[in-house]
């Protein structure tokens, strides 16, 4: 990005005089410090000026009082880099990309336990089965898929049987799941969905701001009962816990981090009830 804005300003596309115009237009890079949660517009403002990165309560929205208390317009890296193609070729060139009402194209992060991961750019409208399959190749194991999370951590675990769900914004919502940034990993057979859970729900733990109490309070509970689920303690009274508590952080939570965990632990609670249902020990008495 750097090098790309220098070349830009020794060209006179950016500077006081945008291609010897009146106009003045510049881009500089703030590199963050890695917090998750920065991601979201509110706190990335907070943390460029140079606060701690916590989320605001909207409204106000950023487009009115943002950056300095400034209107602020906030696109992620992907709307933008989208523009050049639509600047260059017309806004019909990039709807003919897609399906339904998902244009254009999207550059899907293939990971996990696949024998082809990378980055592909492709248009909306393939199948997940048809991703995963032939363009990663299956899995690098050999052993049989069992879940793949589209989406990011936040985002939902999808059996094989959902392998014909269309990549597009709406076809995912439909099924119980989003589209995020387009990560999509892979595991095997050999995964325990119970753990990806705590998984999750140590993920938001970590990255949450501590702003609300659902995220901040519900993610550690959450990692203390799917530990209970997994030593066998009343096994069915702490499922049910567990999706009271997912139900509290999706709807009572701030920002989409406590928001959206819910889905990777909710659709392997769905898809996944076996690994929620171990063998009661002992302690299941207490
Ligand atoms: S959901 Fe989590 S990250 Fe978002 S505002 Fe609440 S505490 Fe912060």
């Amino acid at each position: 990005m750097d090098e790309a804005i220098k070349i830009a300003r020794s060209a006179g596309i950016l500077g006081p005089s945008v291609m010897g115009s009146p106009h003045a237009f510049d881009m500089e890079v703030r590199v963050g410090a890695g917090a998750y949660v920065c991601g979201e517009e509110t706190s990335l403002l907070n943390s460029l000026e140079g606060k701690r990165g916590i989320v605001r309560a909207k409204p106000p929205l950023p487009a009115l009082q943002g950056l300095f208390g400034k209107p602020t317009v906030v696109n992620n890296v992907m709307s933008l880099a989208s523009i050049p193609v639509i600047m260059d070729r017309g806004a019909q060139f990039y709807r003919d990309y897609g399906v339904g009402r998902s244009n254009g194209t999207i550059p899907i992060q293939l990971a996990g336990n696949l024998k082809h991961g990378g980055l592909y750019e492709a248009a909306f409208g393939m199948t997940l089965g048809q991703l995963v399959n032939e363009i990663g190749g299956g899995t690098i194991s050999g052993r049989p898929v069992k879940a793949v999370q589209v989406g990011g951590p936040l985002g939902a675990y999808f059996p094989p049987s959902l392998f014909d769900t269309v990549f597009d914004y709406e076809a995912f919502t439909a099924a119980g799941g989003l589209i995020g940034h387009a990560g999509i990993v892979v595991f095997d057979d050999t995964v325990d969905m119970l753990k990806q859970a705590r998984f999750a729900m140590e993920f938001c733990a970590v990255e949450s701001c501590g702003k609300c109490t659902p995220c901040r309070i519900g993610s550690t509970r959450g990692v203390e009962t799917a530990d209970k689920i997994a030593r066998g303690i009343e096994p069915e009274k702490n499922r049910q816990l567990l999706a009271d508590l997912c139900n509290t952080m999706k709807f009572g939570s701030l920002c989409a981090l406590g928001g959206f965990t819910p889905y990777p632990v909710m659709s392997a609670m769905t898809h996944f009830p076996e690994d929620f249902a171990p063998t009661p020990l002992v302690e299941a008495a207490e």
